[in-house]
């Protein structure tokens, strides 16, 4: 069975390995000409470390782990709220912190000599019969296979094509995330100065969640979120200026980071939405992760459920890869696995992002009482809470099918 694959993203390359293992024909078309070290952190718990040690690359991935150390919770005039320490968190809590370039470089090199991966590729136009799917690509040239499961992201062309654009939820939140060349710390730390100041988590007024984080000695992450209306992208060549703009004012750290940002460093801009559809198939073709059911970072499972998803659809197709309609079962059951967990993790992103975003003065101070009063061993427990409550892969899919 040849089965194209639409995005090598971190769902896209995980089903590639799947598929080639249990022996399907695999092809990915990938919109990309290279891959840039782009983006943020990730966070993966239980469920998403269980599929890298199955796909023996836990360990690889381990190797880059970011350990977070000693962080500061902010006001927005500087006024410390709160000390966190996260020692406790990384001890006793199952979650592997990595880059996300990091992850998918490690998953990229883990099938890129197992399956075809066209890279500059990029699905124009989908038809599908009973028995095939027929697809046109941006290069003009046209293909066939048996399946397409779209991987595509957050804005996939497979659904596009397939499915229609109806399936957005803004959160009423956009944000800012890039990971730049250290050259704050570097001169102003000694190693262990750096480790204790890993974390700066600012807490501001009118709609504003500022986390910066210094990841190593070589690396600063920046992610910042804000409350709008409506969404309006900002031009890459306007980023650096509109950071300076709209959060230069909360720290001097801040500021100086913000400048040490180069014309050739990346500041990822886009707005929270959530991707809710009703089913995530149609015919022979399927979705999965951010295609599907996108959860915005503000779940902080985004990765590890499109490689659940992946790993899912996988072994249904495996398992029904001899029976005439198999591929209809295994989408079914694929969703049927999977799908009560995503609406859970949907919510509570929704809950999430009214919880930090302050809407007006009066809750900003409401919240910064409560992070002033509430016991940091609380917020550790509750972080390892956290890390620890993901469910096993294989139990759940026993447990639903
Ligand atoms: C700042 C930030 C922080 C995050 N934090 C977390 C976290 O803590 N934990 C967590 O689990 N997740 C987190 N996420 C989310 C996570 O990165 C995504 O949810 C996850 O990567 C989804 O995987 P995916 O395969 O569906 O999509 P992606 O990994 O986005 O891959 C999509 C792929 O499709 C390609 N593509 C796009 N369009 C086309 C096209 N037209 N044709 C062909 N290819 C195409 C893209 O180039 C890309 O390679 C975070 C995301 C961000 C931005």
């Amino acid at each position: 069975m040849r089965i194209i694959i639409s995005g090598a993203g971190i769902g896209g390359l995980t089903l590639a390995y799947w598929l080639n293992k249990y022996g399907f024909d695999v092809v990915i078309l990938e919109k990309a000409t290279v891959f840039k070290r782009q983006g943020y952190i990730l966070n993966l718990k239980k469920t998403g470390l269980q599929i890298l040690e199955k796909m023996g690359v836990k360990q690889d991935c381990d190797e880059y782990r970011i350990l977070f150390g000693k962080s500061q919770i902010i006001g927005q005039h500087g006024e410390l709220l709160k000390k966190l320490n996260y020692e406790k968190v990384n001890e006793l809590s199952e979650s592997l912190i990595i880059n996300r370039s990091d992850l998918h470089k490690i998953l990229f090199e883990n099938v890129k000599d197992k399956v075809e991966i066209k890279f500059n590729k990029s699905l124009k136009k989908v038809n599908q019969d009973v028995s095939k799917v027929n697809i046109k690509l941006n290069d003009g040239t046209s293909d066939t296979c048996d399946l397409l499961i779209g991987a595509d992201g957050f804005e996939s062309i497979t659904r596009h094509l397939v499915f229609g654009d109806s399936f957005k939820k803004f959160l009423g939140l956009a944000y800012f995330a890039f990971i730049i060349e250290n050259q704050v710390n570097q001169n102003l730390f000694d190693k262990q100065q750096e480790v204790e100041l890993r974390g700066l988590n600012c807490y501001a007024s009118c709609g504003t969640y500022l986390v910066n984080q210094s990841l190593s000695l070589r690396e600063i992450g920046g992610f910042f979120t804000y409350k709008v209306d409506k969404f309006q992208p900002i031009p890459p060549d306007q980023r650096k200026e509109h950071l300076i703009n709209k959060f230069g004012q909360y720290s001097s750290y801040y500021r100086q980071v913000f400048d040490s940002i180069q014309a050739h460093d990346f500041i990822y801009h886009n707005e929270l939405t959530q991707i809710e559809m009703p089913t995530w198939s149609k015919g022979r073709v399927a979705l999965i992760g951010d295609a599907a059911y996108c959860m915005t970072l503000m779940s902080g499972k985004g990765a590890s459920m499109a490689m659940a998803g992946a790993y899912i659809l996988a072994k249904k197709l495996a398992e029904y890869q001899y029976n005439s309609s198999g591929y209809q079962l295994a989408f079914k059951e694929y969703e049927q696995v999977l799908r009560d967990k995503i609406i859970y993790l949907q919510q509570q992103g929704v809950k999430v992002s009214k919880l930090i975003t302050a809407t007006n003065y009066f809750s900003y101070i409401l919240t910064n009482a409560v992070v002033r009063i509430i016991p940091q061993s609380l917020i550790v427990k509750q972080l390892i809470n956290l890390s620890n409550n993901e469910f096993d892969i294989d139990d759940l899919i026993s447990a639903k099918t």
